[in-house]
């Protein structure tokens, strides 16, 4: 079935499953190669990157442990901004190599937010794997180490990703019909 609705859109299959798992695999053999004997801890980002979580850890090999963080946001005080708390961090980074495990990064304010927010607790050094990246959404300067998808700036659905908290479920990624 390549057409699917969520909620009130039409999607077109846009990542097969095929497609992403072959992928992942690439991605985690080079996580694997450069993060060896680091201990990496890797911090998934709920609730969108589960799926990719779940299936990248599955190919990781090298000794690591895998925790799962929230991120809540509201309106801030400055300019309107968001400010994004993080929830669910119990485990000390201090020294640590960390791997931010993320669904997709668009304008890669959540990622520089959290990048902010973890440094505060003196980590060795900070990754990003994400599952997707918009390259022509970026409007900060963030370095994104693994990425599994480079995709154009379209809204997408699915792998863990929802519109309008629909369609986390599906195992492959749709792009919207406009
Ligand atoms: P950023 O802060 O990089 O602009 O936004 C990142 C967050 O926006 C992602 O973690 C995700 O929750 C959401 N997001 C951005 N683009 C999409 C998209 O195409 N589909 C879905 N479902 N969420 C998106
Ligand atoms: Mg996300």
């Amino acid at each position: 079935m390549d057409i699917i609705r969520v909620k009130d859109r039409d999607f077109k299959l846009f990542l097969p499953k095929e497609t992403i798992t072959a992928r992942i695999a690439e991605t985690a053999q080079r996580i694997n190669e450069e993060l060896a004997g680091k201990n990496p801890l890797f911090l998934a980002v709920l609730n969108g990157s589960f799926m990719f979580a779940a299936d990248l850890m599955k190919q990781i090999t090298i000794p690591c442990e895998i925790s799962f963080i929230k991120l809540a946001s509201y309106e801030g005080m400055q300019q309107g901004g968001k400010v994004r708390e993080v929830f669910g961090l119990s485990e000390r980074i201090d020294g640590r190599t960390v791997v931010i495990v993320e669904d997709i990064v668009d304008s890669g304010r959540t990622m520089l937010q959290l990048l902010d927010s973890l440094n505060t607790r003196n980590p060795a050094e900070i990754h990003i794997a994400t599952f997707l990246f918009k390259p022509a959404a970026l409007s900060c300067p963030l370095t994104l180490d693994y990425v599994a998808f480079e995709i154009p700036n379209d809204f997408v659905v699915g792998y863990g990703m929802d519109y309008d908290g629909f369609g986390r479920n599906l195992d492959q990624v749709y792009t919207v019909i406009p």
